[in-house]
């Protein structure tokens, strides 16, 4: 039988999978941490190495291996540029040591961007040809399809989507730069709006009793009637609805797909984002065919994005 290996690369866990070359589901699925604290000299790298050569099966055929890195990558020649969570990922050939170890044609992409795939070939924008996937947790990422195609960019930098300008006065992101969507609307941006609010002494931060609570619990304060986690995730959610009027205006998607962590509070969220995004828009007709909905693979987005992207490329070899 012939098989793919998809990876998945986070800050914590790193996860392999082998696929069939067709059907839904995969053969064996292996998780490991991403760093072992109780030995340094064993990187992520050969961590990575050894996840993939667990899962390598013993009788069947690996026809290539895609790995999904957090960060930028340089998909032409699999060079992870940058992956800020990943400590020495600096300027990687990832995809060439995988090439050589393993002898297989490898693939490395970024992570939103492959969960954008997979959720746009089987989860919630089947059917679209336009689709514009975020995902909203730590911090903002997401990917872009055009015309059935992924946006890549000339090297493959593209639809870095948390990083557009919102307002060059507003606050720092976690790039470093001021006033990007990701620092008003990310996981983080909700934590940092209470946290000033508590260093400030504002009455109603008093609820959290000194302590910077977590998105999820704001959300669980602003569900319990909490004036201050009410008002951060109508931040969120406005300045969230100005972002993706920007990115209607420019792709006219027939489908925005919203996964991550944040976008679990449901109403909260997108209730002041709708109000804003239709005070933001051009004209109507962007949301007249305009599908708005929440992703449906969960964990397992990037994953499936990654398989998907393998048996599409060895389908055209
Ligand atoms: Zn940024």
């Amino acid at each position: 039988m012939n098989t793919f290996i998809a990876v998945d690369i986070g800050g914590t866990n790193i996860r392999c999978a082998l696929f069939p070359e067709v059907g839904d589901s995969y053969i064996s699925i292996k998780k490991i941490r991403t760093e072992n604290p109780n030995d340094s000299s064993d990187t992520p790298n050969k961590r990575l190495v050894s996840c993939i050569e667990n899962i390598w099966p013993k009788n069947d055929t690996v026809l290539g291996i895609c790995a999904a890195a957090p960060g930028s990558v340089s998909i032409n020649d699999g060079v992870v540029l940058l992956a800020p969570n990943i400590p020495g990922w600096n300027n990687l050939p990832l995809g060439k040591t995988l090439e050589q170890h393993f002898s297989v044609k490898t693939f490395i992409n970024n992570d939103a961007r492959l969960a954008a795939y997979g959720e746009w070939k089987k989860g919630a924008g089947i059917g679209h040809l336009n689709v514009i996937y975020f995902t909203i947790s730590t911090g903002i990422g997401g990917g872009i399809i055009i015309n059935g195609k992924p946006l890549q960019g000339d090297i493959g930098i593209a639809t870095e989507v948390g990083h557009i300008i919102i307002d060059p006065n507003g606050p720092k992101c976690g790039c470093g730069q001021y006033g990007h969507l990701e620092a008003f609307s990310s996981g983080t941006a909700i934590e940092n709006f209470i946290r000033e609010k508590i260093i400030s002494k504002d009455p109603e931060s008093e609820y959290f009793q000194n302590e910077i609570p977590s998105a999820y619990k704001i959300a669980q304060a602003a569900n319990s009637g909490n004036k201050l986690a009410i008002e951060a995730f109508n931040q969120a959610g406005y300045y969230l609805g100005i972002g993706v009027a920007n990115y209607l205006h420019i792709f006219n998607p027939s489908c925005v797909i919203f996964g991550g962590g944040v976008t679990q509070s449901g109403d909260l969220l997108f209730d002041p984002f709708n109000v804003s995004l239709e005070k933001h828009i051009l004209n109507k007709e962007y949301l007249n065919n305009l599908t708005i909905t929440t992703a449906k693979l969960g964990d397992n987005a990037g994953l499936v994005g990654c398989v998907e992207f393998l048996r599409d490329i060895f389908i055209q070899i």
